[in-house]
């Protein structure tokens, strides 16, 4: 049966485990997330589809279960799964994506890594995808195609089917032409990105430079520009737009620019974050640290746009300043390597190690251990110990499409304590206006605002908390799905799509 909806999506939305030598497909263990968001949009349709990839040592091999069907608490799904090779998945993925892609999107021009691409490849793995969403798309079907590792699926899937409605997510920032346009394969990729009826983003200015690079490259005209919602302007603050592009025309074919930050789901959050054995932990966390030590927490995957070196550097600069915090404060720093593999995580990952290992030595004592680093990732349900625990979460990413940590710890605070130290170079910082905002790629900012959440008075932390879990609330997961509904539904009346799916929230 052909599917209504149809996701397309790297990873596969289940884990796959060996039990008693049979495989078995079990809910994913962290329900927290975007995965279980997307799964939730199945519960609209008769029967939906998710496209992703699995390894195979040989993909031509027919004993390989290409896909299989689910029936879970979210609804009918079938899951369709692209055999691809170790080669393939470390092309595709690991090299052209993290190795070129990434650095782009984050503007790290120095990071960009040309030499090692295999286009060919790149394109293959697309169009793979695209021929495996054809298949299982139903007459003017929504095809949801997510993030910049499948940028040439939406071409390819408008020429092998021009009746479905495209629409596709950034889940990253995108950068202006000036960045955008160092990559050689720029007029292919926006190209691609003009067969969609919707082009999604976390926050206008993403959206306001894919504008700008689809005009660099391609006769585009603006047909529609909005003003941004007031919630989305933190006044003076890097990444805010004040209006921005909402629907564009190429070739007589029109396609909406959206940008919706993704949300958490403040009620699974704050009953987690309430539980009995969540509260055990905390105090628990609390008794070990001591009561009159502060606790900073900083959670991320070790990359070079999460800022992790600038932060410790600020920590070290934070106990030389000022003697009476040594013995009083502790840096829960988790750095967790998403992708050990990878040359330029594991360079970042030692010079944590190190600048962690000097800061302990200089300043640590047989009592007071000045950073713990985590680098092995932290069970949700004990995370949530850790946010209701900490004094301040202080996130500091050089560039961040989103950061959902920052948003957890707000919705993990239903007490109305602690601080949020939050970059303005992470999407989630046009929001959250009530965060200390910091600037890291300014000492001076990095060291008053540290100084500033540090020595903040309990009713100042608890009107910036209530404001802030106001805001939470206002863009939570939610509201983003049914912005995405809305857009699709939209899109049916716009674009080239037949539209004759209901898949109203
Ligand atoms: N996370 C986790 N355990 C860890 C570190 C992170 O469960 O030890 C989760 C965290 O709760 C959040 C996600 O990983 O949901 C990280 O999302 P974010 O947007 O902050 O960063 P990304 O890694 O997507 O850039």
């Amino acid at each position: 049966m052909p599917s209504e909806l149809v996701i397309v999506y790297h990873r596969q939305p289940y884990e796959e485990v060996v039990e008693n030598g049979k495989t078995v497909f079990r809910e994913n263990k962290s329900p927290n997330g975007i995965v279980p968001t997307l799964k939730s949009f199945f519960g609209h349709v008769d029967k939906g589809a998710w496209i992703a990839w699995k390894e195979a040592e040989d993909p031509s091999n027919p004993t390989f279960e290409r896909t299989i069907e689910i029936s879970d608490q979210y609804g009918d799904y079938t899951v369709s799964r692209l055999p691809l090779t170790a080669q393939q998945v470390s092309s595709f993925y690991h090299v052209t994506s993290k190795e070129a892609f990434w650095p782009i999107l984050h503007s790290f021009k120095e990071k960009y890594n040309y030499d090692p691409v295999d286009w060919p490849t790149f394109r293959e793995v697309n169009w793979a995808f695209a021929e495996a969403a054809a298949a299982e798309a139903a007459e003017g079907a929504v095809v949801w195609i997510h993030d910049y590792n499948l940028w040439l699926v939406p071409g390819y899937l408008r020429q092998l089917r021009p009746d479905v409605r495209i629409s596709f997510f950034h889940h990253t920032p995108f950068p202006a032409p000036d960045i955008f346009n160092v990559l050689p394969w720029r007029k292919e990729i926006v190209g691609s990105l003009l067969a969609c009826d919707v082009v999604g983003f976390h926050i206008p200015r993403y959206s306001a430079n894919f504008v700008q690079v689809a005009r660099s490259l391609y006769d585009v005209d603006v047909t529609k520009r909005e003003k941004v919602a007031d919630e989305l302007i933190n006044d003076g603050t890097a990444l805010v737009e004040r209006s921005v592009p909402t629907s564009i025309t190429y070739e007589d074919r029109d396609i909406l620019v959206s940008a919706c930050p993704v949300g958490v789901d403040v009620d699974f959050i704050s009953e987690r974050s309430d539980a009995s054995e969540t509260l055990d932990k905390t105090a628990t966390i609390k008794q070990e640290i001591g009561d009159d030590t502060k606790l900073i927490l900083s959670v991320s995957r070790t990359d070079y746009t999460k800022g992790g070196i600038e932060q410790l550097l600020t920590y070290e600069r934070l106990l030389e300043r000022r003697k009476d915090l040594r013995g009083k404060v502790r840096l829960m720093h988790v750095s967790v390597s998403a992708n050990r593999n990878m040359a330029v995580y594991e360079q970042i990952q030692g010079e944590v190690e190190q600048i962690v290992g000097r800061i302990n030595g200089r300043f640590g004592s047989l009592e007071w251990q000045p950073i713990s680093l985590i680098s092995t990732a932290v069970p949700f349900r004990e995370l949530v110990a850790y946010y209701r625990a900490a004094d301040i979460c202080w996130i500091t990413p050089l560039a961040d499409g989103m950061n959902i940590v920052a948003k957890e710890y707000v919705a993990a605070r239903t007490d109305e304590d602690g601080v949020l130290v939050l970059s303005e170079f992470a999407g989630a910082a046009v929001e959250m206006s009530a965060s200390v905002i910091t600037n890291p790629f300014s000492h001076k900012s990095m060291d008053t605002t540290i100084d500033m959440a540090l020595d903040m008075e309990p009713e100042d932390r608890k009107g910036r908390m209530q404001a802030l879990r106001a805001t939470l609330r206002h863009y939570d997961i939610q509201a983003w799905a049914k912005e995405q509904h809305r857009l699709f539904e939209a899109a049916g009346k716009h674009g080239t799509g037949k539209g004759n799916v209901q898949t109203a929230a």
